[in-house]
């Protein structure tokens, strides 16, 4: 059978990037740029006041002290916003707020603590030296420097960058549209009232949240019943997605369709079943020259196959150049079972004791079973070949979230 490593290697050669769009930049948060993006301008663009206070020329409060302030004649205010009118002249000040731009003349600002009004003139008790409270032209950016470089993932402080340098659009690969859908007749959605024999669907909302996770766009196609044609039919109405992610119906049942169905829709077949537990049964292939993953319906199979094997796809369709999720060794607190040809992913509780990670299993691993992925942090990775562990043991451990626990 094949293994985690090589079904991952087809998957990642299948999924190309897709094109970069323009988009506005509030649209294009957490999305990867695609090129470098340089200023044009300089920022701040003119000298401005860092305080509320009076610009002053610093030669003029040599003495200036708690004790023996020195008298200012106040010219005039400039608000932030405006441009000076006048200049500074020896002897005088002229009152400035913060972000205003600093009149000719001036060297310092003194705060508006350091002194006290009185009608057209302020008292000053305090030297200062010259540039004190004043923040330079170009002292945060310069023209030609490289302010968001390509392939980064825009964080919120990236996207205000590109307003403050007068980019409200930025070149970034787009959300990847996922089409989802679930197979079996036995299937209800969450509203549905209950019926004998039948179940409600998971997995329509645990892929399509794992979607929008990795930045991903679903489109819940919701539930089709196990008949020859009901899944071709049912993607007609997303045929602009760029990957498709079923579950169900890929097993050695009687009524599933899963495969049959794309070979008579003549997709471009990859390979079917994979050396993991959970998630043996997986298919995969190219339809119309997009990934299509047929995933295992069990709960945990779905979710297991969909974060080891989806959502890198997913990630490097969307630009990213990196989607490996933080790993680390611990020490195992619970006997975990394994299977000596599959690769093992347990769901798993990791925590941390002063440099120390312990991890334990989460609870039932039935494939059948998801409680136990709502509780674990993360996946205990033990390859082909190894024997059932006992508490003690060693293991690899891949979080399930992008940081470690607290
Ligand atoms: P299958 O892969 O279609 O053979 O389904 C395997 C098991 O997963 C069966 O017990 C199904 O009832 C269950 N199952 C299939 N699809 C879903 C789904 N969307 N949500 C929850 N359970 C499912
Ligand atoms: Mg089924």
């Amino acid at each position: 059978m094949l293994s985690v490593k090589k079904a991952l290697e087809i998957i990642l050669d299948a999924a190309r990037p897709l094109s970069p769009a323009v988009l506005p930049i509030k649209q294009a948060l957490g999305r990867v740029i695609a090129e470098d993006v340089t200023s044009e301008v300089t920022i701040p663009p003119y000298d401005n006041s860092a305080m509320d206070g009076y610009a002053v020329r610093s030669e003029d409060l040599k003495t200036a002290s708690e004790d023996s302030p020195c008298r200012l004649h106040v010219l005039g205010t400039i608000a932030a916003g405006d441009m000076p009118q006048k200049s500074v002249s020896s002897g005088a000040a002229i009152q400035i707020m913060t972000g205003a731009a600093v009149p000719e003349g001036a060297d310092s600002v003194i705060p508006v603590e350091k002194t006290r009004r009185d009608g057209d003139s302020v008292e000053v008790f305090s030297a200062t030296k010259a540039g004190q409270h004043i923040r330079r032209a170009g002292e945060d950016i310069q023209p030609g420097q490289l302010c968001v470089s390509k392939d980064r993932v825009l964080g919120p402080m990236d996207i205000g960058v590109l307003a403050s340098i007068g980019r409200p659009e930025a070149p970034v690969v787009p959300s990847a549209k996922v089409a989802i859908l679930s197979t079996g007749d036995e299937l209800l959605l969450a509203h549905e009232p209950a019926e004998e024999g039948k179940i409600r669907t998971s997995n329509n909302y645990t892929l399509s949240g794992m979607a929008v996770e990795c930045g991903a766009t679903p489109i819940d196609l919701g539930v089709v019943k196990d008949r020859p044609g009901a899944l071709p039919e049912r993607l007609k109405e997303a045929a602009d997605a760029d990957v498709f992610v079923t579950s169900g119906g890929v097993s050695m049942g009687e009524f599933d369709y899963v495969k049959k169905d794309l070979d008579e829709m003549g997709w471009e077949f990859k390979f079917w079943k994979v050396a993991i537990k959970p998630g043996k049964p997986m298919i995969f292939g190219l339809w119309n020259g997009k990934p299509f993953f047929g995933l295992p319906g069990n709960p945990a199979s779905s979710v297991v196959t969909f974060e080891v094997f989806v959502r890198p796809a997913l990630m490097k369709m969307m630009g990213h150049t990196t989607w490996d999720r933080p790993e680390v060794e611990a020490e195992l607190t619970t006997p975990i079972r394994t299977l000596p040809n599959r690769a093992y992913y347990t769901s798993a509780i990791l925590t941390q004791r002063e440099t120390q990670y312990y991890v334990a299993s989460a609870g039932s691993q039935s494939s059948g079973v998801l409680s136990s992925l709502v509780r674990a942090n993360c996946l205990i990775v033990t390859p082909e070949g190894t024997n059932s562990l006992e508490p003690g043991a060693r293991v690899r451990v891949q979080l399930l979230g992008p940081s470690l626990p607290a």
